[in-house]
């Protein structure tokens, strides 16, 4: 699916993916790739944009029967090619950043304007050997992780979803364009294997 790929390393989540691609193409900032998810959707996977957020948490929930199925295949260990993540590595990813966004999201409610720590995705993959994860074990992980965070967005408030958070690169985002955002990586990745 991705024509952005480097020396011996695994395509990126979409995360860093499409800012590589972004600044390849054009020069503009890294920041537009991020940008182009919420605002114009992702051609790649047909995610829209243009959904009530308010049902991030049951669009988080209808994901794990998925993710366990994606787990539940034999050939989840498997890499498709030497540099493209295995359906298991991908699926340590979206466990992974469940964590990860619920803290931001915590964040945003509890602070004004807070800066989210950086976090870099490859190092998380190598550094927590992903590839080398019991797929079963993945797929209880996912669903208690998907979970909490579907419980999390299920409260959020109606005067809650207009709060502010930066990346720190500056990219600035309301917690509506979060959910927007975090929705399309965990949807997105199962396009990346085939579910
Ligand atoms: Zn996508």
């Amino acid at each position: 699916m991705d024509e952005n790929q480097q020396g011996g390393l695994a395509e990126r989540p979409v995360e860093d993916t499409e800012s590589a691609r972004q600044n390849g193409e054009d020069g503009a900032s890294p920041d537009k790739g991020w940008m182009a998810v919420v605002t114009d959707g992702c051609d790649e996977c047909g995610f829209s944009p243009d959904f009530d957020v308010q049902t991030t948490g049951k669009r988080v929930r209808a994901t794990i029967p998925k993710w366990e199925a994606v787990l539940d295949r034999l050939d989840a260990p498997r890499r498709p090619a030497p540099d493209v993540w295995s359906p298991l590595e991908y699926a340590c990813h979206v466990r992974d950043i469940n964590a990860l966004y619920r803290g931001r999201l915590d964040l945003m409610l509890a602070q004004d304007d807070p800066t989210f720590p950086n976090w870099d995705p490859d190092t998380v993959a190598v550094d927590s050997r992903y590839g080398e994860d019991d797929p079963q074990g993945v797929a209880e992980a996912y669903r208690r992780e998907a979970t909490q965070t579907a419980d999390q967005w299920d409260a959020v408030r109606d005067d809650e979803w207009g709060r502010r958070g930066l990346r720190d690169n500056g990219s600035t985002f309301t917690v509506a364009t979060l959910a927007v955002y975090f929705l399309h990586d965990l949807e997105h990745h199962l396009k990346d294997v085939s579910a």
